[in-house]
């Protein structure tokens, strides 16, 4: 059996169709997983998959199997899995043991998903290098001298190698969509309060949101199919109609519901290309003209291109690095060395905070909340953060504008492909413009998918590019359709 291409439909397939069992599949991926230690994609592989493949493979033989039972699926270290260390890659959780199931975890191991293992990432989702892990980076796939992305590096990484089937990650900025393109898979940030932020440790709580990693865009949906659903725990949970007993904020506030409520997909016919955004400064030309030909493509589909102007999406990175950061120091305020985690004996109290802190953080996330601190105190509160609320606003309302001309806007996923291990990490502005694409997306909270759409080649490597497509809240389904059909124009003509 083939791990590295077979896709979770597939499996599926035979699974069902008993030519295969789940510990046959479940075994050929853990030999490619150990093929592929040196990727440093995982931080632990779980001692009790075992048990879980029994489990699945009940399932099936009793007849109750879902699209993802059996499926041998790779976790990102910040999503909880009950009775297993979720450490967010920080040395400050190194030893916490998760007590409960997060709600993405709940659902898939109700579908009867194998987890592997929990992967690498940036320390706290902060990154887009998975070079601020604080146990060592993680190496890509397509050259092993270069960065998976970040910071879902190691969930990205985990795919591409072929030691998982699928894989979750969460996205505050870029972080599937951005390694998913540097890793050549696809990578779908679902419509904030479609799938549940309980039980994944917080980043930048208006921005999170946790989805899923896949080799093709139809398993990107089953998997978002199954990890999607309203969730009382999450009060920001909003997936209008999927629970029978679902009240959405809309009717709540009397508001036409139909609006939201799922609807027979409507197939995206226009796609808008917003040509000044994208030819941003330090974008590179071989992404530029690989985006032209995407397109150039699209059209050959059917598919009517129009030009917008999205200019204001340039602020961004601005409005994000406030925003962000602010969220950041005020969540991270839990982690004083007395409640949870790492704790180090100082002089009296404020010692023991200061000297926890400040030895259970790396640099990049004590930046965040030094920074986070700075714009949310008295005095810049009002020059910063309020500036950038209110900007957050204009980001939302230009893209409802542009929605109403267009079914879909299109965009390369990131301004370069994959750069070398080192190359970024002492220069944080560089890094942070990498995000410059998928940022906007997360302030506006609306869905996006990052899709390959071919390759540079860089020395000896192919380095993989990806192309990313942005619908309106709730529009997951104009993504996919949208997504099938170009990843089919690019299998039949290899981009
Ligand atoms: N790279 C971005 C950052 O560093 C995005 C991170 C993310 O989406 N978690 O903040």
């Amino acid at each position: 059996m083939d791990a590295k291409n077979l896709t979770i439909k597939q499996a599926h397939e035979l699974l069902i169709s008993k030519k295969m069992s789940v510990l046959e599949l479940v075994e050929a991926v853990l030999k490619v997983a150990d093929g592929a230690r040196d990727l440093n994609a995982y931080l632990e592989i779980f001692d009790d998959v075992r048990e879980q493949v029994e489990v699945a493979q009940k399932m099936i033989d009793d007849g109750r199997s879902t699209m993802m039972t059996g499926i041998p699926i790779a976790m990102k270290d910040n999503i909880l899995i009950k009775g297993k260390i979720a450490s967010a890659s920080s040395k400050m959780l190194e030893n916490y043991t998760a007590t409960y199931d997060a709600f993405v975890t709940k659902k898939l191991r109700d579908a009867g998903a194998v987890f592997i293992g929990r992967t690498n990432m940036d320390e706290f989702a902060m990154g887009g290098s998975t070079e601020n892990s604080a146990f060592g980076v993680t190496k890509n796939p397509h050259d092993k001298t270069r960065v998976p992305g970040g910071s879902s590096g190691g969930s990205a990484a985990a795919l591409a190698s072929g030691s998982a089937l699928g894989a979750l990650g969460t996205d505050t900025g870029g972080s599937i969509r951005q390694p998913a393109a540097f890793c050549g898979v696809v990578g779908l940030k679902p419509t904030y309060g479609s799938v549940s932020r309980s039980g994944i440790i917080a980043m930048a709580s208006s921005l999170d949101q946790a989805g899923p990693f896949a080799k093709t865009v139809e398993d990107a949906e089953i998997i978002f199919d199954c990890i999607k659903g309203y969730d009382p725990m999450d009060s920001t949970s909003e997936p209008a109609g999927e629970s029978p007993d679902f009240v959405s904020s809309d009717e709540r506030l009397g508001r036409n519901p139909d609006n939201l409520a799922k609807k027979e997909p409507k197939k995206p016919k226009v796609i808008g290309v917003p040509t000044e955004f994208v030819n941003a400064k330090g974008v590179d030309p071989r992404v530029l003209k690989n985006f032209e030909e995407s397109i150039e493509k699209m059209k050959k589909l059917g598919y009517e291109v129009k030009e917008i102007n999205l200019a204001s999406l340039k602020q961004g990175l601005s409005i994000y690095y406030i925003l962000m950061p602010a969220e950041v120091s005020s969540n991270l305020a839990r982690f004083d060395g007395v409640r949870y985690g790492y704790h180090a004996n100082g002089a009296n109290l404020l010692d023991d905070y200061m000297r926890s802190r400040g030895e259970g953080f790396g640099g990049e996330v004590r930046r965040r909340i030094l920074l986070g601190t700075y714009v949310l105190s008295s005095g810049y509160y009002d020059a910063y953060y309020s500036k950038a609320v209110a900007a957050r606003e204009v980001i939302k309302k230009t893209l409802e504008v542009a929605f109403r001309d267009v079914d879909i806007i299109a965009t390369p996923t990131t301004p370069t492909p994959a750069f070398r291990i080192g190359e970024k990490s002492s220069d944080p502005l560089q890094m942070y413009l990498a995000d410059i694409f998928t940022v906007p997306v997360n302030i506006a909270g609306v869905p996006a998918i990052s899709i390959p759409s071919g390759f540079v080649e860089e020395g000896d490597a192919l380095l993989p590019l990806g192309i990313q497509f942005i619908a309106p809240h709730f529009g997951e389904d104009a993504l996919f359709a949208t997504g099938k059909d170009f990843e089919k124009m690019l299998g039949d003509n290899n981009i």
